[in-house]
């Protein structure tokens, strides 16, 4: 039962012309499906209105074919043909009693057209803001084009209602589109009355809140999205101007969607932010206006929650990656089940879906993404296929999710874990700096197995083949994990690098081990690219080591791009004192330091070191594995039925896809047996539109 104290939050809240069930409110999300992926798409939010939340939207729509930002995917609602993949959505969300809402969205100067190749608008003669600098401008919009977009803005809004949807947006966050430029100075250099004075730069915003009500204000609530703050200092837009422009429009509005710019501050990792961090900059707004507000701040904690609530800072709770991580996190408070819900760590791997234009996944939820093409519920699992007992072996992500999934179905397992910790990779990485919210990953597991009468956990068990051949399980899952290199073999040498004798040379496994260089004078070499590096030069940095971090990339920890992380990396570093030397390749450690190789020239240097700290490539613990092969010809009289390898012990790669390969295995055990010879997921291929122009001549 629920706890009255949670009561606030499952109060109704009215949003225009409809009523948000609860405070609940999943914000616009992007995911990396969005028009490629449609029933996916809608799968996905349909299960986040099963699982509670009041409001659900999609991520941006682009209402123009002027405004896309290809490569990314987002929705489209170009024209009537986008209406059915949209009208699946709303029915999805519907189907659960939730509101459906629409983020709107002209991308204008955010995007290069490279798609439609249509020339790109904006305030201003600008380049387009592309992360990837495209070699394009925008061009400015004159009044007919203003004129235009405000045409546009209404067909898509009309459009929107159509499909069926209930609150329709007006965004202008993240400075991500037109209307953020518009009111941003640095962008908006105008002279005429949209440009000037804030009440000028707002122009658009106003006209556009009135438009999409006059279209669609008798059915559907008119959400007003804007950032608050671009931390920029007084060059961008900062929160006395926000607060001024909520002054001047403060009811225009249904609901007020408050976040900060761009997105790198509104989806701030746990390495930088901790949950409630954008509460200072929400705090007083509800005065500034009648209209009920909502905000973020990777909330996981009813107690937070009803507290924001409680003291006017926020009406409804927002949230995107808590309710990826957890789409039933409404239903678990509803149902006084917080120990059940399964917290954001706030990695951001949801992101790098996006950025990789790839279908959305997430650590803590293997099934995000996954909902219609593999069919997989996140709290719903098919019962057992057989009463075969199964031994898994490794407690790190992988074994951990393995053995819950199973136990879920209901099989009687156990989970054998060679230390004295369960966790395996997530217990020590989490100690690293800035990563304690990582250990959820493990908490959220071991917490439900130690209730499962069917799972027994062995701690302090390094098994052998032998061992396993003789205890008379039908299936083995192996998810040994992996370990780092030592030998400088990765992307940038793939032979290992020769290292002279007595040269000191560690790797992060020995550092998240408790072992530290001898001497102050350190060089960390990374050429994996992602985090580790970046992490454990922070760490010796503030332990007083003379850090330099050599990288074969332009930039430290270079794939965080896609993480929104790497700005906040880099500047952390050189304000640590960390030196920095990119487009340096490793040729060979010597007692005097170093040997690096510019990557583009070949020009090499020595760069003196005590010690050297590679963060490389990775090596499978795959001898158990092997040795059960070895032995396959007596897995029939030992009962052995299958043997699988699962985690980074079949391919090292992050936490997300190592739970990803535990929960599969699960879901797979007893059923057909995935051969590749079919595609073992629905998927959508394009529908061919009839013949009706000859090929060019
Ligand atoms: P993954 O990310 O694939 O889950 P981890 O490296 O995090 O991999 O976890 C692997 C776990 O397996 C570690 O906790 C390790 O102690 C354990 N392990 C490795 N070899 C054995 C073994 N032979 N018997 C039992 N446990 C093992
Ligand atoms: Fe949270 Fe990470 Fe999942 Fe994103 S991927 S929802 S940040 S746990």
């Amino acid at each position: 039962m629920r706890d009255p104290r949670y009561d606030i939050l499952f109060e109704p809240v009215r949003i225009g012309p409809v009523t948000a069930k609860n405070r609940f409110y999943q914000v616009p999300q992007c995911n990396g499906m969005g028009y490629r992926d449609p029933t996916a798409h809608a799968t996905m939010r349909g299960i986040k209105a099963e699982g509670g939340w009041g409001v659900v939207c999609t991520e941006q729509a682009e209402i123009h074919h002027t405004s896309e930002i290809t490569p990314f995917i987002e929705q489209r609602i170009w024209d009537d043909q986008d209406i059915p993949a949209l009208r699946r959505t709303v029915d999805a969300i519907h189907a659960h009693g939730a509101l459906a809402g629409i983020e709107l969205a002209y991308n204008g100067m955010n995007g290069s057209n490279l798609y439609t190749r249509e020339v790109p608008m904006g305030p201003g003669h600008l380049p387009v803001a592309t992360f990837t600098h495209d070699p394009y401008q925008a061009r400015a919009m004159d009044k007919r084009d203003i004129a235009n977009l405000r045409r546009w803005h209404k067909a898509a809004a009309l459009r929107a209602k159509r499909a069926g949807f209930d609150i329709v947006y007006v965004y202008a966050a993240h400075g991500l589109g037109t209307l953020h430029h518009f009111l941003s100075r640095r962008f908006n250099q105008r002279s005429d009355e949209y440009g000037g004075s804030l009440e000028n730069r707002t122009r658009l915003i106003r006209e556009l809140i009135e438009d999409t009500r006059e279209v669609v204000g008798d059915q559907c609530g008119v959400v007003f999205r804007m950032s608050l703050d671009e931390l920029m200092g007084p060059v961008g837009l900062h929160r006395d101007e926000a607060h001024d422009l909520i002054g001047l429009i403060g009811d225009l509005p249904d609901l007020w969607d408050v976040t900060l710019a761009g997105w790198e501050n509104d989806s701030t990792t746990s390495r930088f932010e901790q949950e409630g961090y954008q509460e200072p900059f929400v705090t007083g707004i509800k005065k500034l206006t009648a209209k009920p507000v909502v905000g973020v701040g990777r909330f996981t904690s009813p107690d937070l929650m009803v507290r924001l609530v409680r003291q006017g800072v926020l009406d409804m709770i927002g949230a995107a990656r808590p309710s990826i991580a957890d789409p039933f996190l409404p239903r678990k408070v509803e149902e006084g089940r917080i120990e059940d819900i399964r917290e954001c760590i706030g990695c951001n791997i949801c992101v790098s879906g996006d950025f990789t234009m790839s279908p959305i996944r997430c650590t803590q939820n293997p099934t995000m993404g996954e909902e219609w093409r593999r069919g997989w519920h996140p709290e719903k699992i098919a019962p057992k296929g057989s009463d075969d007992k199964v031994l898994v072996i490794g407690a790190g992500p992988a074994g951990l999710e393995a053995a819950l999934a199973l136990g879920q179905r209901g099989y009687e397992v156990m989970l054998a874990e060679a230390g004295r910790e369960l966790g395996g990779r997530v217990s020590l990485e989490s100690r690293l700096p800035g990563l304690s919210a990582w250990n959820r990953v493990r908490d959220y597991r071991v917490f439900r197995l130690k209730q499962m009468a069917n799972v027994q956990i062995c701690l302090d068990s390094p098994l052998s083949a032998d061992d396993v051949m003789g205890f008379g399980f039908e299936h083995v899952a192996v998810a040994t994990g992996a370990h780092w290199r030592r030998d400088g073999v990765a992307r940038w040498a793939t032979l290992p690098v020769p290292v002279a004798a007595g040269a000191e040379v560690l790797t992060p496994d020995d550092l998240m081990q408790g072992q530290r260089p001898q001497g102050r004078q350190v060089l960390l070499y990374d050429d994996d690219h992602y985090y580790m590096g970046g992490v454990l030069a922070e760490l010796l940095a503030k332990e007083g080591y003379e850090v330099t971090l050599a990288t074969p990339a332009a930039d430290v920890s270079n794939w965080t791009h896609a993480t929104l992380e790497q700005a906040r990396i880099q500047k952390r570093l050189l304000q640590l004192g960390v030196r920095l030397r990119p487009h340096r390749g490793l040729l060979g450690i010597g007692p005097e330091g170093a040997q690096l190789a510019c990557v583009f020239t070949g020009d090499e240097e020595l760069l003196p070191c005590t010690a050297t700290v590679l963060v490389t490539a990775k090596l499978p613990h795959d001898a158990l594995y092997q040795g059960l092969l070895a032995q396959q010809a007596h897995w029939a009289e030992a009962g052995l039925r299958s043997v699988t390898l699962i985690g980074d012990a079949n391919a090292p790669a992050p936490i997300a896809a190592a739970v990803y390969a535990g929960h599969k295995y699960a879901r797979g055990l007893d059923g057909p047996e995935d051969t590749g010879d079919t595609v073992p997921f629905l998927r959508e291929v394009a529908q061919l539109v009839p013949w009706t122009a000859a090929p060019p001549a």
